[in-house]
């Protein structure tokens, strides 16, 4: 055998195949076991930079120009196939160029005859450069991890959701974030959605599913902000972003964005209550009494049946106990004057400071009678629990007008100016008394 083209294939008679080898550019080789001889085609040797002569058929030269890391790797391969382990010998590996340079190879061959005792006795194979494809796969990979990176760096869940046309969901794509947002791993959910649906707060879920069912049909973005309850932590607030998009298949994904509302939500939360809430005595401010009001109103109009009485409180000479006391001990009679009505408050009643010394209650399903009975017994604790700081004590008395809700009234201001009528009554009665508007029943309160 000689190196060159012919002895490539010097078993074979076929002439035509020697010659498509040839000019095919496919790098052929094939190696003779027992002697340690291997003979390249012509396109091998160029697809590393070498002329005709300038490779021997050594096989152990061959060696050298593996890739030093790839080496054992490339040996091992050789003996499984060796081994008959193997069916075909097939590595991918670097090879070092004339020019000192390396390519990566897709090496693939076979034995083709063996002695009797399955000794390897020839193999042929074929070299391929498979440089461009080790490239792209190279930097498919690095611009994978560093969306990968970039997403799991990020303070929050980016995610692929995907309900499929018969229903089943489930998050086909979930950055590390998942395990803060939604206390699960992105594996649990790539195989249903439910690891998620599960932690979100009960009250929010049929919200939820409505929401993205929604966006789902019209194919628009979906925002929400919804509370979670995870183990351990507790409840939390999410808010989140997301754009649907229908496939072929009938299926609908939406990519997205969840993150972490809970300090803002708080915040937010507390300014609400903040701004609904009295600063002195913590009641409700003359705002949320108004529009507690106003929901009442609308019961009342919606549903005849429905009472609900509005009981104006005003304090008697406040001005007197300033004016004896001091502005800070006002105050405390403020505070402590909101503790007695409170303490004879239901949960269904509102309560309101409305102004500086004045009040306001709506007691839910009460007529005048239940009203003016409500009206007595604070009057009688207020009696009987004067404000008391040491040897001092402070009586205080206040006076008090009630009203009725009424089907017919265009707004919350007709029972609250009767309701102001019948405090000016009680106050021309001679205060600490309760009076009831002229609207409705009539009953004479004593002082
Ligand atoms: P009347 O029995 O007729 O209601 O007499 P009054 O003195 O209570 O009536 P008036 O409305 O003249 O006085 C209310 C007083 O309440 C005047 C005001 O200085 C005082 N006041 C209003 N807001 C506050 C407050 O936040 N703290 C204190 N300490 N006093 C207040
Ligand atoms: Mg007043
Ligand atoms: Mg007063």
């Amino acid at each position: 055998m000689v190196n060159d083209e012919a002895s490539i294939a010097s078993d074979s008679s076929d002439a035509a195949l020697i010659l498509a080898v040839s000019h095919s550019g496919i790098g052929v080789w094939d190696r003779d076991i027992p002697s340690g001889r291997i003979v390249y085609s012509r396109a091998w040797k160029a697809m590393l930079g070498y002329d005709e002569h300038e490779v021997s058929d050594r096989i152990e030269e061959s060696y050298t120009r593996v890739h030093p890391a790839d080496l054992l790797g490339v040996q091992a391969t050789i003996r499984a196939h060796f081994d008959q382990v193997s069916d075909n010998y097939a590595v991918e590996h670097r090879l070092r160029c004339k020019d000192g340079s390396y390519i990566w190879v897709l090496s693939r061959g076979r034995v083709v005859s063996r002695d009797a005792h399955g000794k390897p006795l020839r193999m042929s194979g074929v070299t391929t450069d498979i440089t461009d494809t080790v490239a792209l796969s190279d930097k498919l990979r690095r611009s994978a991890e560093l969306l990968t990176h970039l997403t799991d760096e990020v303070p929050g869940l980016v995610y692929q959701y995907r309900e499929d046309a018969d229903g089943v969901a489930s998050f086909p794509y979930a950055s590390a974030g998942i395990e803060a947002i939604f206390g699960t791993t992105a594996t649990l959910a790539a195989l249903n959605a439910s690891v998620v649906e599960c932690v979100i707060h009960p009250d929010d879920l049929h919200a939820y599913r409505d929401s993205l069912a929604a966006s789902g049909a019209a194919l628009e973005r979906w925002h929400m902000q919804f509370r979670v309850l995870l183990p351990d932590v507790g409840e939390r607030w999410r808010e989140g972003e997301a754009r649907p998009r229908r496939l072929d298949d009938g299926s609908t994904v939406w990519h997205g964005f969840i993150s972490d509302i809970t300090v803002h939500k708080q915040l937010e939360l507390k300014l609400h209550d903040a701004a609904a809430t009295d600063f002195l005595t913590g009641l409700p401010n003359r705002r949320q009494i108004m529009a507690r009001m106003e929901k009442e109103l609308a019961r009342v109009q919606r549903d005849g049946s429905a009472l609900a009485a509005v009981l104006m409180f005003d304090l008697d000479l406040f001005k007197e106990i300033n004016d004896r006391h001091g502005h800070a001990r006002g105050d405390d009679v403020l505070r402590h004057f909101s503790q007695v009505l409170l303490h004879e408050l239901r949960k269904v009643d509102s309560v309101g400071r409305i102004g500086g010394e004045e009040f306001a209650i709506i007691l839910s399903g009460a007529d005048m009678a239940d009203a003016f009975g409500f009206a007595e017994r604070v009057r009688a604790r207020l009696a009987d629990f004067p404000l008391r700081d040491g040897a001092l004590c402070i009586d205080v008395t206040v006076s008090i007008g009630i009203s009725v809700m009424a089907r017919e009234d265009a707004a919350i201001t007709a029972s609250l100016s009767r309701a102001d009528e019948a405090l000016y009554q009680a106050k021309q009665a001679g205060r600490n008394c309760a009076r009831i508007a002229a609207h409705g029943m009539h009953i004479k309160a004593s002082g």
